[in-house]
């Protein structure tokens, strides 16, 4: 249990709300920058939208059509910078748009996006795109639709396929660097005395109990709640805020296993209803497809694929790839999320810009409070950036150098680091050389620390399930060095084994006997968490058609 009693008495110079990807980075800076920081998050860390997003960390070719090149340009810049801080979380994805006749936009247009992304890219370590013709495109993505096909253009972008763990390990560093960081604590009121935040009531939703933080002369708060932006601002007795900031979109996506005609890489298409653009990604040996993109006011806190959305992703994935033959029987998990996007009247979505904003309150009522609108999981260390610069700024001090632009992330390491080869040959007789792999790909250079537990028990090298590589060791991992307390936290944060074909179901007993075994939980604990975690995937995960079908299987359990 924690007693966070003790925080009212400290003195902190920047309180982040929210700890997704942009918190997180937030909180991270300035624990770097010497600020006394504290990050309060009322779920798990990257739980909300930073989740649920398309993992990918790119320029967003679709926005130079709304000639947003300077988001285009930032994006990219940022695209390297994270290649570079953090090799193990983020590689280099081939994307391909295939170009049709009838599509609404002509080979010409597409290779002249093309040239200003590479031109918008001079520094980047990926290489420039190349476009193909008819023939080398049926070559090359023989199940491809070829009804009008006029070729397609290639280029790289960058993909994160544990956004989670990005997220993850801005806060571990964040936390290494002298910064707080709470899970499981939400924000309840926000108190304000002569138009300056002095204080916040919070409760930790581990023991139920509340607790304050108070904000000292100097202090800023920073609002990055994601789409929860103007709830937090509405958390005050007084206004801090002129109406509304965000307006939010939902975005939905699919996973399904390997499929006949399914392509090596990753596919960037048109949607024939629609005209839409939406991605067919390999990710972890299943794919990856969406998004949709629709205005959303329901709860910000269940959000799920609708079957329509559902229905929409696999016909417009059936139309590309003929082969395919998707149906909702294939589909092995759904998640949504809903963008932080400003808030802009009668807007189409997909024209409403996808760059951020810092609010400040100074003017509405809360002089030491500055908001995030909008902001994407690429450009998150750019974000926390600029929040610290605004702090120091608003503090009346002189601002630091930013660290972040060249520090990595703790378990940044390049593949070929001598470390590997010493794991491959201390552990080859333990662990599936498969199962190294993923943990390598996804710890780092941590990883020597969870194989540390392997040593003192050999019993935790054992599989999790038997259909995903992730093994028992990292359950207790999560638990004792990943600030995990949940089984939602566990599965489906800091490892992936919920999305896969049964939801991560299968794996519950495994979790339970580990937890009871190796960190203490007790029974009565294990319960709870297992009724909340069939929670969790029915509100947010498992369709809707299929929810009697996934009650049905459990009452037979
Ligand atoms: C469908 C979809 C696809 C996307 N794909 C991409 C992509 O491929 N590439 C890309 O760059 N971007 C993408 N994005 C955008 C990107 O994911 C988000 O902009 C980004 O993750 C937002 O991060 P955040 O930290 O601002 O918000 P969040 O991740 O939502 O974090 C905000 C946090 O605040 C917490 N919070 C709320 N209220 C309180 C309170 N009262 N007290 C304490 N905590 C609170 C929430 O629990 C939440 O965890 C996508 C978004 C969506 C929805």
């Amino acid at each position: 249990m924690r007693d966070l009693q003790a925080l009212t008495s400290l003195p902190f110079d920047l309180i982040v709300i929210g700890g997704g990807i942009n918190g997180a980075a937030t909180a991270r800076d300035a624990a770097l920058r010497g600020l006394r920081t504290i990050l309060i998050e009322k779920g798990d860390f990257g739980g909300g939208t930073t989740s649920w997003s398309s993992r990918l960390l790119h320029g967003g070719l679709r926005y130079l059509e709304y000639f947003e090149f300077d988001l285009v340009r930032e994006s990219l810049h940022e695209r390297e910078v994270l290649l570079r801080n953090a090799p193990h979380l983020v590689k280099p994805l081939s994307l391909t748009i295939p170009i049709y006749r009838s599509g609404s936009r002509s080979y010409r247009i597409v290779q002249a996006g093309m040239v200003l992304y590479d031109l918008l890219s001079y520094d980047k370590s990926l290489p420039n795109h190349r476009m193909l013709s008819r023939r080398s495109t049926r070559q090359l993505f023989r199940a491809i639709d070829a009804d009008g096909l006029a070729g397609a253009a290639q280029y790289y972008d960058g993909q994160a396929e544990h956004a989670e763990r990005l997220c993850l390990e801005n806060i571990l560093d964040a936390e290494q660097a002298g910064a707080t960081v709470l899970n499981y604590a939400q924000v309840e009121d926000i108190h304000l005395s002569e138009q300056r935040i002095t204080g916040l009531t919070c409760r930790d939703l581990l023991s139920g109990d509340p607790f304050e933080v108070t904000i000292h002369d100097r202090s800023v708060v920073i609002n990055a709640s994601g789409p929860w932006v103007d709830e937090v601002c509405g958390l005050s007795q007084s206004p801090v805020s002129k109406g509304r900031q965000i307006g939010g979109t939902k975005g939905s996506h699919i996973i399904v296993d390997a499929f006949p005609g399914a392509p090596n890489s990753a596919l960037y298409v048109e949607a024939k209803s629609d005209g839409r653009p939406f991605f067919i990604l390999p990710w972890l040996s299943q794919y990856l497809i969406g998004t949709t993109d629709e205005h959303y006011t329901g709860s910000l806190d269940r959000v799920k694929a609708d079957d329509a959305e559902i229905d929409y992703l696999l016909k417009e994935t059936n139309a590309v790839l003929p082969a395919a033959h998707l149906t909702r029987e294939d589909v092995r998990f759904t998640y949504a999320g809903v963008r932080p996007l400003p808030y802009a009247e009668g807007k189409k979505t997909g024209s409403i810009t996808r760059a951020h904003i810092l609010h400040d309150h100074s003017q509405e009522g809360a002089k030491n409070l500055i908001s995030l609108i909008g902001g994407k999981l690429t450009t998150h260390r750019q974000v926390g950036e600029e929040f610290v610069n605004a702090a120091f700024r608003q503090r009346g001090e002189a601002v630091p150098t930013c660290p972040t632009h060249q520090r990595p992330l703790p378990g940044a390491m390049l593949l070929d680091d001598p470390r590997v080869g010493e794991w491959r040959d201390r552990y080859r007789h333990r662990i599936a050389p498969t199962s190294l792999s993923h943990l390598i790909a996804i710890y780092g250079a941590r990883t020597g620390d969870l194989l540390a537990l392997i040593d003192r028990h050999p019993a935790l090298a054992q599989p999790i399930v038997d259909y995903a590589p992730d093994i028992q060791a990292q359950i207790v991992f999560a638990v004792q060095a990943e600030l995990a307390h949940t089984f939602v936290d566990i599965l489906r944060h800091r490892t992936t084994v919920a999305m896969h074909h049964t939801y991560g179901f299968a794996a519950l007993p495994v979790v339970a006997q580990v937890l009871q075994e190796y960190c203490g939980w007790s029974e009565n604990l294990c319960d709870r968490n297992i009724r909340a975690y069939h929670q969790f995937m029915s509100t947010n995960c498992i369709p809707d058609y299929a929810l009697g079908q996934e009650s049905a299987s459990l009452q037979t359990a």
